[in-house]
């Protein structure tokens, strides 16, 4: 008996032009995250099947694969030739106990010789027969025997739907900067806008010695996390030291955060122009924290002058985002307490609505074009992989 896996993509782009470009992506994808394993990937009638793996790997193949965006779920399926003894004799091999079932059966070869129907009905037979302690429950069954008969020849024969992540194939959307702090939420955010196709590049403000090589690390560590859901990341570590120590020395202490928010939004615009991002990410949430007021917002929001910033936790309340944060395993690393830049030189009392000409006047102090160059030709590239 030979175990596959099938792997649905379901309806969400069936409809569109673009249908064979999102599947065609998906596809590589999938042969992409799977290319350490030695195995095939086929795709056939709207769906994809892994098959001749070595099953002792199946269970990391699995969790593989419930990593990729654009799946919709997936079953383990024993794959036999369309011919009805083959499948009466896979039947003979279940055993169930003490279990409510029916026998769902899909018949896409119409010339398979039996209607749906009629499968269906014989194959119930057998199975009660076979196993005294299970009966049949058409409307509410515990278990679904699926039989799903194919029109390349084969049969595939599973009970279970494992739901998986939805959303689009990474790249469809094309590529994004995120800006990753250690916290909770960038990397979440993250997640959420791979999910709808992007791929992630990822940009950290970092200022050593004011924030430590465990700071960065901890970046590190966290798109290592993510990288199972989005693909490969190319991060960026700026070195950010100096120009937070000009804006402590020639701004006033209340807009400090402001202004060092306006930098990190202006030079990952620059970054991300260069290296073909098409728009920007952050772990904003509104409310969340003082710099995170409407006009908070509005004011590192001028400094995006090209790109789209993609908020996609605005709205979100901290538990909800811790729970994804769970979810998605990023939780424990964002919770260690290293500090991130944006504790550097903490004003006692940050401006919640800063006002823009006060801001602007600040940063008249400063020579920007002269500190974002030397920041970005120091940047670090690390090759997550
Ligand atoms: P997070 O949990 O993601 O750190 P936060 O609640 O701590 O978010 P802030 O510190 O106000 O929020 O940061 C808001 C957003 O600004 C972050 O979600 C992130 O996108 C970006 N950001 C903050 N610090 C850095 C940094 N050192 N490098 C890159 N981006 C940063
Ligand atoms: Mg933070």
């Amino acid at each position: 008996m030979k175990e596959v896996i099938l792997i649905r993509f379901g309806e969400i782009f069936l409809k569109g032009k673009n249908y064979f470009y999102f599947e065609n992506t998906l596809y590589k994808n999938i042969v992409w995250r799977l290319k350490n394993f030695n195995l095939k990937v086929v795709r056939t009638e709207g769906r994809f099947i892994v098959s001749d793996f070595s099953p002792n790997q199946k269970e990391e193949i699995i969790d593989a694969i419930k990593h990729i965006f654009g799946i919709v779920s997936i079953s383990i399926a024993y794959e036999i030739d369309s011919k009805v003894e083959a499948i009466y004799q896979i039947m003979k091999e279940i055993t169930l106990d003490n279990t409510t079932f029916k026998v769902e059966v899909n018949r896409a070869d119409k010339k398979f010789p039996m209607n749906s129907m009629e499968l269906a009905r014989e194959l119930g037979h057998l199975l009660l027969e076979q196993n005294p302690t299970i009966s049949v429950d058409v409307h509410n069954p515990k278990k679904v025997v699926h039989v799903d008969i194919r029109q390349n020849g084969k049969t595939y024969i599973f009970y279970d739907k494992i739901e998986c992540l939805g959303g689009m194939p990474v790249g469809t959307a094309g590529e994004s900067m995120l800006l990753l702090s250690g916290g909770i939420d960038s990397p979440v955010a993250g997640f959420l806008m791979a999910k709808r196709g992007l791929k992630i590049n990822a940009i950290h403000f970092h200022s050593y010695p004011y924030t430590s090589e465990q700071a960065k690390q901890k970046v590190i560590d966290l798109a290592n996390i993510i990288k199972k859901y989005t693909g490969d990341i190319n991060l960026y570590i700026v070195p950010f030291t100096k120009i937070q120590e000009e804006i402590h020395k020639k701004c006033d202490d209340e807009y400090m955060v402001t202004i060092v928010r306006r930098f990190m939004m202006d030079i990952a615009e620059r970054v991300a122009k260069t290296n073909n991002c098409n728009s920007l990410i952050t772990g904003e949430n509104l409310a969340q924290v003082a710099s995170q007021t409407v006009e908070g917002i509005t004011s590192t929001n001028k400094m995006a002058k090209d790109l789209v910033i993609f908020r996609p936790l605005i709205a979100f309340d901290k538990v909800e985002i811790s729970k994804i944060a769970e979810k998605i395993g990023t939780y424990d690393t964002s919770i260690l307490p290293y500090e991130d830049c944006c504790s550097v030189f903490l004003p006692k009392k940050p401006v919640t609505h800063p006002k823009l000409d006060r801001v602007e006047k600040n940063e008249k102090e400063l020579d920007r074009e002269l500190l974002i160059k030397e920041a970005i030709d120091n940047i670090e590239i690390l090759h997550i992989r």
